[in-house]
């Protein structure tokens, strides 16, 4: 349950920043409720926001990644921005898998 009180108050508050227009309760009220209900709550990372986790894969720069490996962070095509296709078709520039494996000092 809500602390019903907080969020009457919140209401009102929202209310009077709006300049105390009529028939918005219902709406300055659902609003007051989730201000207040995501109060004191740890800050979610949203569900499939994987890039944080990505980039502390363990893949260094210059580390030898498979053609396609998502996430590796460098090589990827600019020919075609990492999708492996232009509007021709296949990328010709990274042979269609979107990622540049960029040898080290040209071995
Ligand atoms: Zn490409």
């Amino acid at each position: 349950m809500q602390d019903d009180r907080r969020v009457r108050e919140r209401a009102h508050a929202i209310w009077e920043q709006e300049g105390r227009p009529e028939g918005r309760e219902q709406q300055h009220w659902s609003q007051a409720e989730q201000e207040v209900g995501s109060e004191g709550q740890p800050p979610a990372t949203p569900p499939g926001d994987t890039s944080a986790s990505l980039s502390q894969a363990g893949l260094n720069p210059g580390d030898e990644a498979a053609p396609g490996t998502p996430g590796t962070g460098d090589g990827i095509c600019p020919e075609c921005q990492g999708t492996g296709r232009v509007a021709k078709g296949a990328c010709g520039n990274c042979g269609g898998t979107g990622i540049i494996v960029q040898g080290i000092a040209g071995g």
